[in-house]
């Protein structure tokens, strides 16, 4: 096994080898671009000296091997008293962790060498400010002394010359902060800044190492869920300076503009310094385009080069560079961030200039990324007073009055008010408020806070971890810096995209992606923005390479046709108990409470033609496409007032002494239909198995509006779902039923409706008889929310806000498995009940309804196990569709 690759060795496909730095300069080097020579330890040694405590024994001579080469080439030796050839030591994992993980730079000065360097150089200052700056970093950062001591000392020297920036100090000054630098090492360590310069080479090595497991690193991998075992590489790099004069300096410059996607010259320069100076802010930087000014030739060869690595790479890269001395080195490459709308509009702009197809183009952008851009945002154009900002947990724009607690805000929020509920942190006991409120602040905690989690989980919008907000819950008030006072009332906007809370409120304006998906903007208006051409563009590509088909979770007409708009091709999932609510709740009531079979007939007499008029509409709204109608699926007990409630009001007219007939009747059912744990109760197939009549007469519904279209020269395309089956008798008695009540209605209207039947699989046994289930059922529609919450033993209602944090916290898992389909558990009956249904019926049709339907990773699973179709919420349609031609690309 080989641990080192010379930067000439490797190439940009090595990341999980080499670290995304590492792989990258050496794809730099190989392109013939200036990179300054060096080699890369790789992500494979880190595993091994993480996993034993030590570096593998091959380490040490191929370091030995690799530096000797650098040398040669170099014509000088690491550390060299009269010319010391100096490296830089930098961490690069697979994934990029900004800051998160250790550098040391000038790897090589020592007490003899850095009078070298000041000779060879011809600079003195530079020299010590070079020796100052490796003592800082490698006593911080390799021998964990506290960095503040090197920081006051720092700022005691400046103090004392009368001098307020770093470059007023002279050569003079800085040799003496570095006997002060060593001393402060020699006291806090115990030991000698070390002198030899392998010696400080070998352990800055291993500080990147441990830097893997450093607490700010273990924090952020758990936020942005990157993997914990994969290691770091270690890139060794000569140096080069940037600060040896105003014909040197360093910059950073995008390729194109990562906010809006457009082509031009962006970044920033600064003249005669070093990177950490443009990260730390410590003098101001000029516009990139300056440099052309200050010196043209390396501009130019920096565009140049800007165009080579994007025609190369085929997109947005980002780029550190230093220029020493008029000659301009690459110090880093990569693919750059962007915002979601650039990535859609670089997508586009890409193909349009030849530089990837379609395919590519959809690998380019993510349904996370629609999704941000559907969401109503703050008017860019509208005035604000900026308080402060947190991290963009949950995305949105929402505008309220404050409150700092729960209960108020559930107060306030009846009332019809609009209000942010703002806490330090929030627990379960938090949950009514964070329902109540249009937005959540708070100011503790991470991406996986209970906060963000449960708010991501609602689709509310949501700020965490807005540490430079102080909020007081007990005085009720939030300040925020420079002591501004944010009091109960007071109205505040939060940015969940951003992580921007401002002071007041905030226009808000609908997405245009939005409007052009409702066909309000069509993307060739002249007032259509570029955002909305390019993503008209991009769902183009989608749709022309994606297999599963898309349809809507609705059970409305309304909700239909804003489907239709979005672009589903059919109703996956009409549950009809959204049809029994309102007024209609007492006419199931009466069904729930009839005694006679005279009675439950005219209960059941009254709902038919309300139900069939339900349909009838939805019918028509989906004309041509199917439309999946689930009979009735809930407990019954959700159609019958709270038994607690009901009780104390029964209580309290007993004790009147004017109690009713009927409430005494309602309460007996109540309590007779009280379940312990209702989800694994009285629902599903077994309502229309217990309750006769029931499901016939939701059939019938269906048959005779299908019917209705018909003869109104429409395309009813109906099929009738039985949900919570666990096995094929159930579905047996429920078709036989159905099969005759359907005969029927055609032939008193002389109509054919080639209706179609099948059941959900949502519970273990159905996914594990789903071969003989097939025998009674033309489609199958995975129901993965309840096969969620029966695979793994987790309510479905209660979990979420309960213990999931923890879990999150804990690793358990990444993303909660009612949001991303478990591919391992509950994936993995699907995948068997998919084969074999299709074993049985080959002509079986398989969709998916639960709300994973909609879930970008889930979809590509469901392409993967060769569903036909996904279904979900209107709103998810276009997020769908899009992971649905990305899973096909
Ligand atoms: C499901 O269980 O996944 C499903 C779609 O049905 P419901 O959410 O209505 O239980
Ligand atoms: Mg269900």
């Amino acid at each position: 096994q080989k641990f080192v690759y010379d930067f000439t060795e490797g190439n940009k496909d090595l990341k999980d080898l080499l670290g995304g730095k590492g792989a990258n300069l050496a794809e730099m080097t190989n392109l013939g671009l200036p990179v300054p020579p060096g080699f890369t330890i790789t992500t494979e040694a880190c595993k091994v000296y993480l996993a034993s405590g030590s570096e593998p024994t091959a380490l040490r001579d191929e370091v030995t091997a690799h530096l000797g080469a650098l040398e040669a080439r170099m014509g000088k030796k690491l550390g060299q008293a009269d010319d010391p050839l100096l490296v830089s030591v930098r961490s690069g994992a697979k994934f990029s962790m900004p800051g998160m993980m250790d550098t040391v730079l000038n790897i090589g000065l020592s007490d003899e060498s850095v009078t070298g360097l000041a000779a060879q150089a011809g600079d003195e200052r530079f020299a010590w400010d070079s020796y100052r700056r490796l003592i800082q970093m490698f006593g911080k950062t390799v021998l964990g002394v506290d960095g503040e001591l090197f920081e006051d000392a720092l700022e005691e020297a400046k103090r004392a010359k009368g001098v307020t920036t770093d470059v007023d100090l002279d050569a003079a000054d800085l040799r003496g902060l570095v006997e002060e630098f060593k001393g402060i090492v020699s006291k806090e360590t115990g030991r000698d800044f070390p002198q030899e310069p392998r010696e400080q080479m070998d352990l800055a090595i291993r500080a990147v190492f441990d830097s893997w497991n450093g607490e700010r690193a273990k924090l952020y991998r758990r936020q942005e869920r990157i993997p914990g075992d994969l290691g770091t590489a270690v890139n060794i790099c000569s140096m080069v300076f940037g600060n040896l004069g105003p014909d040197s300096g360093t910059g950073v410059a995008f390729t194109r503009d990562p906010a809006s996607g457009h082509q031009g010259v962006y970044g920033d320069y600064l003249q005669n310094a070093q990177g950490e100076d443009v990260v730390a802010g410590i003098r101001n930087t000029v516009p990139l385009a300056d440099l052309e000014r200050i010196d043209k030739a390396s501009y130019d060869r920096l565009i140049s080069i800007m165009e080579t690595l994007e025609t190369h790479y085929r997109d947005l890269c980002d780029i550190e560079f230093t220029i020493e001395r008029g000659k301009l080195w690459m110090l880093q490459t990569r693919i750059g961030k962007r915002t979601a709308g650039a990535a859609f509009r670089i997508a586009t702009q890409l193909v349009d200039q030849g530089l990837i197809d379609e395919a590519e183009a959809l690998q380019r952008v993510t349904g996370g990324q629609l999704a941000q851009l559907m969401f109503p945002r703050f008017d860019e154009k509208a005035k604000t007073d900026l308080l402060g900002r947190g991290i963009a947990a949950s995305p949105g724009a929402a505008v309220g009055k404050a409150v700092f607690d729960s209960y108020t805000a559930v107060k306030w929020s009846r009332s019809g008010e609009k209000v942010i509920l703002i806490r330090r942190e929030t627990n379960p006991d938090d949950l009514n408020g964070m329902i109540a409120a249009e937005g959540i602040l708070t100011s503790r905690g991470g991406k996986t806070s209970h906060a963000a989690v449960v708010a991501r989980g609602m689709g509310k919008t949501c700020v965490c971890g807005a540490e430079e907000l102080e909020v007081d819950t007990k005085r009720r008030r939030m300040t925020a810096p420079g002591g501004v006072v944010i009091e109960e009332g007071d109205v505040v906007s939060i940015d969940g995209s951003t992580g921007k809370v401002y002071l007041g409120e905030v226009p808000v304006v609908p997405s245009p992606v939005v409007e052009y998906f409702e066909g309000r903007m069509h993307a060739g208006a002249d007032d259509a923005d570029e955002l909305v051409q390019a993503v008209h563009r991009v769902m183009a590509y989608a749709d022309r390479m994606r297999r599963l088909r898309v349809r809507a979770n609705a059970d409305n007409a309304e909700d239909a046709s804003r489907a239709r708009r979005f672009g589903a091709q059919g109703i996956g999932l009409c549950r009809t108990e959204h049809m029994f609510l309102g007024e209609r709740r007492e006419m199931v009531e009466r069904l729930i409470l009839a005694d006679t079979d005279a009675e439950r007939d005219e209960a059941l007499g009254a709902l038919l033609p309300l139900q069939k008029a339900d349909f009838v509409e939805l019918f028509e709204a989906m004309d041509g496409l199917p439309v999946t109608v689930r009979l009735l699926d809930p407990p019954l007990h959700e159609f019958l007032p709270d038994i607690t409630e009901l009780s104390v009001r029964v209580a309290l007219a007993e004790a009147r002494e004017d109690a009713n007939e009927n409430d005494l009747r309602l309460l007996q059912a109540v309590h007779k239909l009280h379940e312990q744990n209702p989800m694994l109760g009285l629902r599903g197939v077994r309502l229309g198995l217990v309750i006769p009549g029931l499901f016939a007469m939701q059939v019938r519904a269906i048959a005779e509006a299908a019917a209705e279209r018909k003869n109104a020269k429409g395309d009813p395309r109906a099929e009738i779902m039985i949900p919570l089956v666990g096995t094929v008798q159930e579905l047996e008695i429920v078709r036989e039923e159905a099969d005759q009540v359907i005969a029927e209605v055609e032939a008193a209207t002389g109509t054919s409706l080639k209706l179609t039947i099948g059941t959900m699989i949502e519970l273990p046994r159905a996914a594990l008889t789903a071969g003989q289930i097939a025998e009674a059922a033309q489609f199958f529609s995975f129901g993965t929310n309840d096969l969620t919450q029966t695979v793994w033993g987790f309510s479905r209602d209660d979990v979420e806000a309960s213990f999931f944090t923890a879990y999150l916290e804990k690793g358990i898992f990444g993303v909660s498995p009612f949001e991303t389909i478990d591919r391992d558990g509950v994936g993995s009956l699907v995948r068997s009940a998919v084969e074999a249904g299709r074993a049985t019926r080959p002509d079986l049709k398989l969709g998916v309804c639960g709300e994973h339907g909609g879930d970008p990773e889930s979809v590509h699973f469901f392409h993967e196990v060769g569903l036909d179709y996904v279904s979900c919420s209107p709103f998810r349609i276009p997020v769908a569709r899009l992971e649905a031609g990305r899973a096909a690309a």
